[in-house]
């Protein structure tokens, strides 16, 4: 005899309310936290906690599950069983992994057909990261997605992209996270997200970091062990599944790239942390129930993986740790920050829909339109890239007293670090910045900088109190990304020290033209340098401005400090 429908194995106050509103609505955060902290109080495997508080108020919640009450870092730690971290709604308009994780928890906690998934992992689960992004709903907020009837906004209270923030950590959401993040040290990540753009066949795609931006004890396992197994069970479950999708321009012929995240991004960030992260990206044409679904499957299959190879993922972590410190510190091999495309590709097998163009009296122009009818066609995947910047890394950076906001961001981070108890004479090495521009519009609500280096050895007086940084710890990768100018997501880069490229004392063209004259008397070898550049630029002949700073410059009157960067890099180990 068939069966018709399957039996429901909860009280109906486990029904959650996309399931009470035919799959088109998402709760509320207060409805959403209601939900969570039920499976607190009904249940032994469940604490929740509050992370940090958003810029109006709202408090960043996360649930700990686990199975013998390992509810601290410690515990879990000690346990030996692996931690995931799985966040939502970091844009809060892509909600559906909330919903998703609301129905995994009951499959695990109440009616316990998953309770296995807690064998050998210790769960933490962030209902809602941008939690005012969550609250500012309208069913305007997202012109490409379809569902749910109400939808949260991208960014947060402050109009900030989180998934931008992960370095720099300007917002207090970040700065929570960071905390969590380095309290708990997760082995995996799962960040749930939905993408625009074209539309497509697929349902469901990953981002994972697989390039030399991560440890390759870690893209060794993601390509060799858990992709293959991940794509063969997702579709499995019905839903079509790739790589995250990103076209090299506007039209799908021109092909895809795959390029290396920045760690400004959750996956770039957790690759510079030793960790894996999945970026999961259901396709927001898709229903809102096809999504919370598939995001469900692959959050399954995942965390099933991951119980069966727990004590591997552990051990590749805790490796990738050591030889992060053994190859760039004790070793002395250079780490490369920046990459760059090589141009090279690969054929790609791209499940599309068939699409046309026509002619639009709106644009004036022609517009793309899709059809439903499957096709199949081979594009350009762009994923070569070499690398474009690498950092010899000193043993220790010295962080003057001044830029102690620096050092509380990267104690965030989980970077240690040391005081100077007495002055010090040592031998460091600086940067000159060279070159230097600015970006034209704010990004991310900052002005970033762009610049070149010239870098000079100088003896100098170390003052009591300066911040010690060692790199032989396991955020190495890290610390260079924050400290090294030339990476793209560091303080230097986010303008942090944009006030160090004005210059801020002038002497007066009357009080110069003296001192320059009695200079060019004294000093035979500034009178041939000056004349050279007479003799060989035009532009400086004809700058009387120029001219004249030329030997302000090599005056003693000079700021010495003026576009040098303050962090100094040591080749030494330097002890408190
Ligand atoms: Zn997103």
């Amino acid at each position: 005899m068939k069966k018709n429908t399957k039996q429901q194995k909860f009280s109906n106050e486990w029904l959650t309310l996309f399931e009470k509103s035919n799959q088109q609505k998402s709760p509320s955060y207060q409805e959403t936290i209601s939900y969570f902290k039920k499976f607190e109080d009904k249940t032994p495997y469940a604490r929740m906690f509050t992370i940090g508080v958003s810029p109006q108020g709202r408090e960043i919640k996360c649930l700990v599950v686990a199975r013998n009450g390992e509810f601290t870092p410690n515990e879990a730690k000690k346990s030996g069983k692996a931690i995931v971290l799985i966040q939502n709604g970091i844009h809060a308009g892509e909600i559906e992994g909330k919903d998703a994780c609301m129905l995994l928890l009951r499959d695990i906690l109440i009616t316990k057909e998953k309770f296995n998934l807690l064998k050998n992992v210790v769960l933490l689960i962030i209902p809602v990261f941008n939690v005012d992004g969550h609250e500012r709903l309208s069913p305007f907020n997202r012109p490409n997605q379809n569902g749910p009837l109400l939808m949260g906004w991208r960014t947060t209270a402050h109009n900030l992209n989180l998934n931008r923030d992960y370095m720099k950590a300007d917002s207090p959401e970040m700065k929570a996270w960071l905390k969590l993040f380095s309290d708990w040290l997760p082995d995996f990540a799962i960040d749930n997200h939905t993408t625009n753009g074209a539309d497509y066949q697929y349902h469901v795609t990953y981002g994972l970091e697989r390039q030399a931006n991560i440890s390759e004890y870690l893209s060794g396992w993601i390509k060799g062990k858990y992709l293959p197994h991940i794509i063969k069970k997702v579709e499995k479950d019905g839903f079509l599944t790739t790589r995250y999708i990103e076209f090299k321009s506007e039209k799908l012929t021109d092909g895809l790239i795959d390029y290396p995240m920045l760690p400004r991004f959750s996956t770039g960030y957790c690759a510079v942390q030793n960790r894996i992260c999945l970026l999961v990206e259901t396709h927001s044409l898709k229903p809102f129930n096809n999504r919370v679904f598939s995001t469900l499957s692959i959050m399954n299959h995942t965390l099933e993986f991951i119980n069966q190879n727990s004590k591997e993922l552990i051990s590749l972590n805790k490796k990738a740790d050591n030889h992060t410190v053994n190859y760039h510190y004790n070793k002395g091999k250079v780490l490369p920050v920046d990459f760059e495309d090589t141009g090279g590709f690969e054929n790609f097998a791209f499940k599309g829909f068939e699409s046309y163009e026509e002619e639009s009296a709106i644009t004036g122009n022609k517009v793309v339109r899709y059809s439903d009818k499957p096709i199949v066609f081979d594009v350009p995947l762009y994923n070569k890239t070499r690398i474009k910047f690498a950092v010899n890394v000193p043993k220790t950076y010295l962080i003057p007293k001044e830029f102690s906001q620096l050092v509380d961001i990267m104690s965030l981070h989980g970077i240690k670090h040391g005081v100077l108890e007495s002055s010090k004479h040592l031998l460091v090495e600086k940067y000159q910045f060279t070159n230097d521009q600015f970006m034209p519009r704010p990004y991310e609500g900052r002005q970033q900088a762009l610049f070149n280096l010239i870098p000079f050895y100088e003896k100098v007086k170390v003052d009591k109190g300066t911040f010690i940084i060692p790199t032989n710890q396991r955020t190495l990768r890290v610390i260079v990304n924050l400290l090294e100018p030339m990476a793209p997501d560091s303080f230097a880069r986010w303008g942090f020290f944009n006030s160090f490229f004005e210059r801020k004392e002038y002497a007066e063209a009357y009080v110069m033209e003296p001192i320059a004259k009695q200079m060019l008397k004294d000093n035979s070898k500034l009178r041939e340098e000056f004349n050279t550049k007479l003799d060989s630029g035009e532009n400086f002949r004809n700058d009387p401005l120029e001219r004249l700073d030329f030997f302000y410059r090599n005056s003693p009157y000079f700021d010495k400090t003026e576009k040098v960067y303050p962090i100094m890099r040591v080749n030494e180990k330097v002890l408190p």
